[in-house]
């Protein structure tokens, strides 16, 4: 099994969104995902980035608010899985960690796919519920939730969904948000998705500011995130860490 990080550019965001006690002063984060090539179960991605027409999508008051900073070809799913020798339609799986608009909006690149979407029921229900209701307007955005993708609902706790393939429900950032622990040969990686983008936010609990949505939730799931990284001697991977931006 192998485990790839994908770059999927820069989303910038002001710095209270990650840090509590922060202002609105703007910081440029990564949009990243993760690609499982799994012996058994095919491809498996971990949350999408943006769809290269984002600036048709998105609209006017979300692009002044987290305009992107940077996307470039390399930065296009596509691109990134023809260079190590795949594409689209070799994708077997996707789990969104969360739901936002810069971790499921490439869902884009997967119509007429049908490849099954797993997402936490919690969070397809309040994705779903916001653009509704245009509550929490502008983290959710109607292209991509839609009824003509192959969703898939999670129910669980904590589940193997694929061989050394693990999902938690660790809510807080959002109602339904899933980190993944993915056990490889020799090492053992967790992924927070936004739960924690900095290990400020995983390591000493500093709050993610804007990012909250429920605070107890999201202490109670730092520590059991914090107890399974322990238990299983896993590599911790804060959502913003990989490139050593912060
Ligand atoms: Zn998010």
């Amino acid at each position: 099994m192998k485990l790839y990080i994908l770059d999927f550019g820069r989303i910038i965001a002001p710095k209270a969104w990650i840090y509590t006690l922060e202002g609105l002063e703007k910081i440029s984060g990564a949009m990243m995902g993760h690609l499982i090539v799994h012996p058994k179960d095919g491809l498996i991605l971990y949350e999408t980035g943006i769809p290269p027409n984002y600036e048709d999508l998105w609209p006017k008051v979300v692009l002044e608010t987290f305009p992107i900073g940077e996307y470039k070809k390399e930065n296009r799913l596509d691109v990134i899985l023809s260079k190590i020798g795949y594409k689209l339609s070799d994708v077997s799986a996707i789990i969104l960690g969360h739901a936002h608009l810069d971790h499921a909006g490439g869902l884009e690149f997967f119509r007429g796919l049908d490849v099954p979407i797993y997402i936490h029921k919690r969070e397809l229900e309040y994705a779903f519920c916001s653009v509704a209701t245009k509550e929490d307007f502008g983290a959710y955005l109607p292209h991509y939730l839609d009824f003509s993708f192959n969703w898939k609902v999670i129910d669980d706790d904590e589940i193997e969904l694929f061989d050394n393939v693990f999902l938690y429900h660790t809510p807080g950032h959002t109602p339904g948000l899933m980190s993944m622990r993915v056990e490889l040969k020799e090492k053992n990686f967790l992924m927070t998705s936004d739960h924690a983008s900095t290990r400020d936010n995983f390591e000493k609990e500093v709050p993610i500011g804007f990012g909250m949505r429920d605070f107890e939730d999201w202490r109670k799931s730092t520590r059991k995130l914090k107890y399974i990284a322990k238990k299983y001697k896993a590599n911790v991977i804060p959502f913003q860490s990989h490139l050593g931006l912060i």
